[in-house]
């Protein structure tokens, strides 16, 4: 089996790499991908870029060049949740995109026709990371997860994507993965840790818990990688 594990920043997939220790570096479509064997598993390690385009593409390629059957996500996110604090961890139950809009034509926020607001994430991964969860004596929320192509540092723009999406967390690049696995039929499991609130000083405390928040959400994948190789 092979598994893809995807990030969108450097950050986010450094201690996922450091932990398989060896692996096979290919460049390919701009970008680039690390090849490792984990515990008798195929890995396929990248980070995407930050957005929608780039997420959406290394998520295409994972799947369509190097063969992954499953992708895992691993990165932070702005939380709305008032549950949520720094280093929480949520995982999607369902994702959408916050800034498409073509309401003008009578559409919901989300909405293109053939699309669908919301994108479901696999519910037995999501089953798998409560084991996780567990296991590591973690708070795992569930949760709706808003995705846009910016960052979020206002509290206006915060409650109302809580109020259109009923989202618990916003980031940059979970519902288009999502869109994508979706169509090629890949289960995925898309985790954010919190690196912020969403709020005026969104940019500040993204900048101090980026680092530590990254590896949260990577030591956890790490550990449903583990579990789905037992
Ligand atoms: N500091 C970076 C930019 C970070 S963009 C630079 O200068 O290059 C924020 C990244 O973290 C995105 O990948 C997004 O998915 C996630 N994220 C964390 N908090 C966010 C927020 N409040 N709004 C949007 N995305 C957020």
């Amino acid at each position: 089996m092979k598994i893809a594990i995807m990030g969108a920043m450097p950050e986010e997939i450094a201690p996922i790499l450091e932990k398989v220790g060896e692996y096979k570096t290919t460049k390919y479509a701009k970008n680039t991908y690390y090849e490792a064997t984990y515990k008798g598993v195929e890995l396929v390690i990248a980070y995407s870029k930050i957005g929608k385009v780039f997420s959406a593409l290394t998520a295409t390629v994972m799947i369509e060049h190097f063969g992954a059957e499953k992708l895992l996500f691993s990165g932070v996110a702005g939380a709305i949740s008032d549950e949520l604090k720094i280093g929480h961890l949520i995982v999607a139950t369902k994702l959408s995109q916050h800034d498409l809009d073509i309401t003008i034509f009578g559409h919901a926020h989300g909405f293109v026709p053939e699309g669908s607001v919301y994108i479901d994430a696999d519910r037995q991964m999501i089953e798998l990371g409560k084991e996780v969860a567990s296991d590591m004596g973690k708070t795992l929320k569930e949760g709706i997860i808003a995705t846009g192509d910016q960052f979020v540092a206002n509290e206006d723009r915060k409650n109302w994507i809580n109020e259109t999406f009923s989202a618990d967390a916003l980031e940059m690049e979970g519902a288009s993965v999502a869109v994508v696995c979706d169509a090629l039929n890949v289960p995925f499991f898309i985790l954010r840790a919190i690196s912020d609130s969403a709020d005026m000083d969104a940019n500040f405390s993204f900048d101090e818990f980026l680092d530590s928040s990254a590896k949260e959400s990577a030591e956890f994948i790490i550990k449903m990688v583990d579990k789905i190789v037992d």
